[in-house]
């Protein structure tokens, strides 16, 4: 087989496998789209009749607050708001755990490679992922760089973030990092120089060495280079897991007497899909708190 040949048959296993395991299934994600649709209906008949200090009916009553009012609604109007069908469909772990894993794997990629498009393509997966599994800090960071990149930013101001999303410390193409992590690296080494300084460090001090850092370091990796200095390896070594994908096919091997079909998870009977299980209209009032708070404060 020519490597054209080998590359196209890889891409045909890897399709087999993304489809066979449900791995590119958008189910419930449209299931969620339609769900906030009809929700962003009923508020929007709602906001119809916003007035200064609650909401006036067409009745001319007047309620104060949006849980009031919409009871009202509901008891005299016969007003019938939207409520999602319940979903118990119970998952394939293995196909949730290849799809989270893959987008991990793209998101780090695209890190490395310096693709703020990317990132923050996939960032809007992981802000569901993170509302899904109620990891609320990284909820709200996901969401904030989603609303800053597509909508509070300028469009040259939003290119730019995305632009400049990692940093190249070492070079290389595929050599960048999250900029968070360099900062990591710079304060690090900021203390490390503010130490050997001892009693005399001050405020001043501190700023000269913040804005020499990098001119330090690049000075000593030149004398080094001149003297060739033997340094250590910022590399880690690559770690052997063929042990380790022995002992899984082994395994494997040994639950369906040497063919692999329609395996059972005995630990994961309950296991239910995180995206089916986010409650829209909790979602969808979480969209609607932090939007406000957006409008007040993130632009500020
Ligand atoms: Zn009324």
């Amino acid at each position: 087989m020519s490597s054209e040949e080998q590359l196209q048959w890889i891409l045909t296993q890897a399709d087999a496998v993304m489809t066979n395991l449900g791995i590119d299934e958008t189910e419930a994600v449209v299931k969620l789209r339609d769900n906030f649709h009809h929700l962003d209906q009923d508020m929007q008949n709602i906001h119809q009749m916003k007035s200064p200090g609650g909401f006036t009916c067409f009745c001319g009553k007047h309620y104060k607050t949006e849980g009031h009012f919409r009871r009202h609604l509901c008891k005299v109007h016969k007003w019938k708001f939207h409520v999602p069908p319940k979903t118990e469909s119970l998952g394939d772990a293995v196909s949730c755990f290849l799809r989270m894993a893959c987008l991990l794997f793209d998101t780090n990629d695209a890190y490395k490679m310096a693709d703020g498009e990317r990132c923050t393509r996939n960032a809007k997966l992981e802000w569901l992922y993170a509302s899904a599994t109620k990891h609320y800090k990284y909820q709200l960071w996901l969401w904030r760089m989603v609303s800053y990149t597509i909508a509070l930013l300028s469009p040259r101001e939003s290119f730019e973030y995305k632009w400049n999303i990692s940093t190249n410390l070492v070079g290389g193409v595929d050599k960048n990092i999250p900029n968070d992590n360099c900062v990591e690296l710079q304060v690090k080494t900021i203390k490390n120089q503010l130490k050997t300084q001892g009693a005399n460090k001050s405020f001043n001090s501190a700023r000269v060495i913040t804005l020499t850092t990098q001119v330090l370091d690049d000075v000593k990796m030149n004398v080094m280079k001149e003297n060739n200095t033997l340094h250590s390896s910022r590399v880690r070594p690559g770690v052997d897991k063929r042990t380790d994908i022995m002992a899984i096919a082994n395994c494997i091997l040994s639950m369906c007497s040497g063919q692999v079909t329609d395996l059972e998870w005995k630990s994961f009977v309950k296991f239910k899909k995180p995206l089916e299980s986010i409650d829209a209209v909790k979602l969808y009032q979480w969209i609607d708190e932090n939007k406000i708070i957006s409008n007040n404060t993130m632009l500020n």
